[in-house]
């Protein structure tokens, strides 16, 4: 089958479209043929040896297909599902072994490219704003990067809830793109000056204060502004670093900024059993298939072409979620 493989770590030039051995399923297993996969951002940490991984590795957890076989001991699932997983290593190729464990049910109504693009940054977006900090209609939040994958479903699912965002975004563009999710104020990041000093600033005056809880999956770039913009006892939820990992940190400025609260989590945490992982991705598949909650996809790459789609989301000419078609 075809497949990219990352040789080595490095640029997106490691990137290598070829030929691989079939998958067989192993003992819990299912084989997958791929519909499409999503692209995400640990995809490019990988590949770039920021996590840790094994080379040559084929690239990818996310996707969308049909199920073509199954495996010893796997029960409930058949051949001919459609199924769709944010878990399943190897998922830019034509085909791919999940475990059945991380199959998500695709429901009626809902196409396969959204079940796709849906997995990862959807129940990411949900274990946010639901477990992580409980939004609720009094919760004033600052969403980073919000026309991006995840922050534009976030951005949905905490105003659908009836919270407050004010959102950032990279260009203008994007700042009404977040906009048209719920956010109630959006700021251009890229054109402070001073991001540090000047984020905080106006957010605290859109807000009449600090925020409840700041969603910052930049890390990097918007760390310091992060924390200088939540009022006292507020929530820093730092979920990614797409401008870079933010360096070791000293616990007294939490003291100093206002008893402040700070997090890093992860989705496999937040999906720590069948149950849990089966109400998030039936709620976000549920609401993406009433319509409730839109999933722009904003650019799909045939397989082959990977490499230029991590160039895309590397380089921050994306929106929405990217996907491979297969
Ligand atoms: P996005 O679609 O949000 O793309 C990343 C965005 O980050 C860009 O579009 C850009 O938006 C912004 N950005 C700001 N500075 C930079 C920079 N220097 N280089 C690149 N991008 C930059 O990606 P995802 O939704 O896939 O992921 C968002 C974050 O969420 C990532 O950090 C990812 O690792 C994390 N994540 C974490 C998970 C978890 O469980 N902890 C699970 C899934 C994702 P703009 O131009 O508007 O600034």
């Amino acid at each position: 089958m075809k497949a990219v493989i990352a040789t080595a770590a490095g640029g997106p030039e490691v990137l290598e479209y070829t030929d691989v051995p079939d998958p067989v399923a192993g003992g819990g297993q299912v084989v997958v043929k791929v519909d499409a996969a999503g692209v995400n951002f640990i995809d490019t940490y990988r590949r770039a040896g920021v996590y840790k991984v094994g080379y040559p590795h084929i690239v990818g957890v996310e996707g969308s297909g049909r199920v073509v076989s199954v495996g010893p001991d796997v029960a409930d699932v058949n051949e001919g599902d459609a199924v769709a997983w944010a878990e399943g290593p190897g998922s830019y190729a034509e085909y791919v072994a999940v475990d059945a464990k991380n199959l998500l049910p695709v429901p009626e109504g809902l196409d396969m490219r959204t079940a796709a693009a849906l997995p990862l940054q959807g129940m990411t977006a949900h274990y946010l704003c639901r477990s992580t900090y409980p939004a609720s209609a009094s919760t004033v939040a600052l969403v980073h990067a919000a026309a991006g994958g995840v922050g534009g479903l976030l951005t949905q699912l905490i105003t659908s809830h009836g919270g407050r965002v004010i959102a950032t975004a990279g260009t203008p563009e994007k700042a009404e793109r977040a906009k048209s999710y719920g956010a109630s104020d959006a700021l251009v990041y890229t054109e402070l000056d001073d991001l540090a000093a000047e984020l905080p600033r106006r957010v605290r005056v859109l807000a009449g204060g600090g925020v409840d809880v700041v969603f910052d999956g930049v890390g990097k770039t918007t760390f310091d502004a992060s924390l200088a913009s939540l009022r006292p006892r507020g929530m820093m939820v730092l979920f990614g670093g797409s401008s870079g990992q933010v360096p070791p940190f000293d616990l007294q400025r939490l003291n100093a900024a206002g008893s402040l609260f700070i997090t890093r989590p992860t989705l496999a945490h937040y999906t720590l059993t069948r149950q849990e992982t089966l109400w998030r991705a039936g709620e976000v598949f549920g609401a993406a298939a009433s319509g409730e909650l839109k999933v722009p996809i904003g650019a799909s790459f045939p397989l082959a072409e990977a490499a230029q789609a991590h160039r895309a989301l590397e380089s921050r000419q994306t929106t929405g979620k990217v996907l491979l078609v297969v």
